[in-house]
């Protein structure tokens, strides 16, 4: 996303919509864009740098680690924060800064039930599995019954 410095007033400018994914290539990983970026900042201009804060907000498809089934998650980044020294040249490029800030707000071990909108299928199959064994214990039980 680039910023044309000319076209920023004095008093800043709010800037909101969306823009590409800024971090593609990362399919290696298990991380796929699943939409496109978007941003609410604020920016401006002052003492030879520029300034920009605001959030952003970007949908990703990820690989569960429990489970591996792939599962979308919003990154949220609400305190997006940049100052930067002007270089000279009329146009500034944030995307390296989005993209810096989705990937630390990435979760590091990605679950599918981390926003609590579905039940992870590597902890029903876990549930099921101790419910199969409760069975096979009442079984010997029973078992046990017909012996005396
Ligand atoms: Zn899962």
């Amino acid at each position: 996303m680039k910023v044309h410095l000319k076209q920023i007033p004095p008093e800043g400018l709010h800037l909101e919509g969306d823009e590409d994914c800024p971090i593609e290539g990362l399919e290696d990983e298990d991380v796929r864009c699943a939409g496109p970026l978007s941003y609410k900042i604020d920016i401006g201009v002052s003492g030879g740098a520029l300034w920009a804060n605001g959030s952003l907000h970007q949908s990703v498809e990820l690989r569960c680690v429990s489970c591996l089934e792939k599962f979308v998650h919003e990154i949220q980044v609400r305190e997006f924060a940049v100052h930067t020294e002007l270089q000279g040249p009329e146009t500034v490029d944030l995307t390296p800064f989005m993209r810096e800030d989705l990937l630390l707000n990435l979760p590091g071990h990605p679950r599918c039930d981390r926003d609590g909108d579905r039940v992870c299928r590597a902890k029903e199959i876990e549930t099921a599995e101790q419910n199969t064994k409760r069975e096979a214990d009442w079984t010997a039980l029973d078992r046990l019954k017909l012996k005396r």
